[in-house]
């Protein structure tokens, strides 16, 4: 029997707004001593009550708005009862039946051919705190509690792991160029819940679904699908297809899921409506303010680079994958007029610089300042594209210095003087007789030691094309 896999994720981001989502906790816990980022609201305390977090209601906006989402004028939150031990209140605020934003779609693009997956809803919602097991016993940190999480729910198009994972890459930049949330793995910003049936290819109704719960990595997403279309496929293959909803973990360690519960319907959690907390009413002048917000996504920016600086695919993708990368292009090839030497500095010479300086673009200073002028000292002759590749570029990362004053501190600039020239060229010849025998028997190639000599004798400082040309003249 030939089956089809159905995929549907649930996405959870964490907002970078500076307060948790119902109190005026900081919202950055991150390498905090446990239960020092709480107080009486997010801890759930009898008596406290909870102020919605305005910033976290426009970021879950925004990022709805560039979902192709759309915005419900009015919606509200919801208790989600269920007893945890990372739980305080022993409810999650959520959003359940009237949720901020519904009906998107994102396209994706997997090995050139683009596909668009629907999505169900964003909403929005608050975390839990975080349990940690250990040989001693469990213990509880709270300072998560209560940060704002965006939940974006996919439609079930997704048909391969593959498939799965592109999707959550895509989602992870455009919320990024959102700014809505840093969607940091590391910092467990970003988790993901994937649904997983099979069902004979032709056959239009779905089956009951495994979901994964807590994959925290595009890795783990990635292997977790692959493993559990695997397993599902067996069970149909032995007749055994399965016949209820469940809820599963994944091993990492073991590369295999494995049985947690079954699945919990909405009535298991007893939702209703949030009796501390006002609806949610989006007027048209603040749905006109987000709209302003939204970028451009990067999908949209790759395609615009490629057919307005004529880059290639891949040069287009890296460029258009970070927004800062992308800002710091743009801002270079408008100011020097050369989106080609501009590409070529920020797509190749700094990340490869980064690299082996081990700081991030942030660490090094640089900024479209320093490229622009860079670029314009190669336009106008006085470095070398080499010269600014190597020399400059390395003192550039080290200290942050204009690329003007390291030229004019190291005495960089490139030599001119036609006569200085002309002299290093005449000694070239004089040195390499055999070389000026075969330029002038058409071996054109042999031109190669001539400029190489006078490069070498001028510490790399002559400016290459006058080289060529003054040779030419002189061994007509
Ligand atoms: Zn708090």
């Amino acid at each position: 029997m030939e089956l089809e896999v159905i995929i549907g994720l649930e996405i959870h981001a964490e907002m970078n707004t500076k307060t948790k989502m119902f109190c005026s906790c900081s919202n950055d816990n991150f390498g905090k001593i446990p239960n020092t980022n709480v107080c009486p609201i997010c801890m759930g305390f009898p008596g406290t009550l909870p102020v919605p977090n305005k910033e976290s209601i426009r970021k879950g906006g925004v990022a709805a708005l560039a979902l192709h989402c759309q915005i419900q004028p009015h919606s509200k939150f919801d208790r989600k009862n269920y007893f945890y031990p990372d739980l305080p209140t022993g409810y999650q605020i959520s959003q359940f039946d009237e949720p901020i934003s519904k009906n998107g779609w994102l396209e994706i693009s997997l090995n050139g051919e683009k596909k668009k997956i629907g999505i169900t809803r964003l909403h929005l919602e608050n975390d839990a705190g975080k349990l940690t097991h250990g040989s001693a016993g469990t213990l509880l940190d709270f300072n998560r509690a209560g940060k704002p999480l965006m939940e974006i729910v996919s439609d079930p198009d997704l048909r391969s792991a593959k498939e799965a994972k592109e999707y959550a890459e895509t989602v992870q930049k455009l919320v990024r160029y959102c700014d809505s949330s840093d969607c940091d793995m590391e910092k467990g910003q970003m988790r993901f819940d994937a649904s997983v049936s099979l069902r004979p290819v032709g056959d239009t109704k779905l089956y009951p679904r495994a979901e994964i719960k807590n994959l925290n990595s595009f890795r783990s997403l990635e292997s977790a699908i692959d493993y559990e279309i695997k397993r599902q496929g067996e069970l149909w293959e032995k007749d055994e297809a399965p016949s209820i909803e469940t809820t599963v973990g994944w091993d990492e360690l073991k590369g295999q899921t494995y049985l947690m519960r079954e699945k919990e319907s909405a009535a298991d959690y007893r939702y209703f409506p949030e009796p501390d907390l006002p609806p949610i009413d989006i007027s048209e002048a603040e749905l006109a303010e987000w709209l302003k917000e939204v970028p451009e996504a990067p999908g949209e920016k790759m395609d615009r680079f490629m057919k307005d600086y004529a880059m290639s695919e891949i040069e287009a993708r890296f460029l258009a994958e970070d927004g800062t990368y992308a800002k710091l292009f743009e801002a270079t090839a408008t100011a020097t007029k050369n989106p080609k030497t501009a590409a070529s500095f920020i797509g190749t010479v700094l990340p490869s610089h980064l690299k082996e300086a081990n700081k991030t673009l942030a660490e090094s200073g640089l900024t479209a300042a320093h490229f622009t002028e860079l670029i314009q000292l190669i336009d106008a002759g006085t470095i070398s594209n080499n010269t600014a590749k190597t020399t400059v570029f390395d003192e550039m990362m080290l200290s942050a210095k204009m690329p003007k004053a390291i030229v004019e501190e190291k005495g960089l600039a490139q030599v001119s003087d036609t006569g200085a020239i002309e002299a290093l060229c005449k000694a070239a010849m004089e040195a390499n007789p055999a070389a000026v025998a075969d330029v002038k028997a058409g071996k054109t190639k042999a031109m190669a030691a001539l400029v190489g000599y006078v490069m070498k004798e001028s510490k790399g400082q002559a400016n290459p094309p006058l080289v060529n040309s003054i040779l030419e003249k002189l061994l007509v």
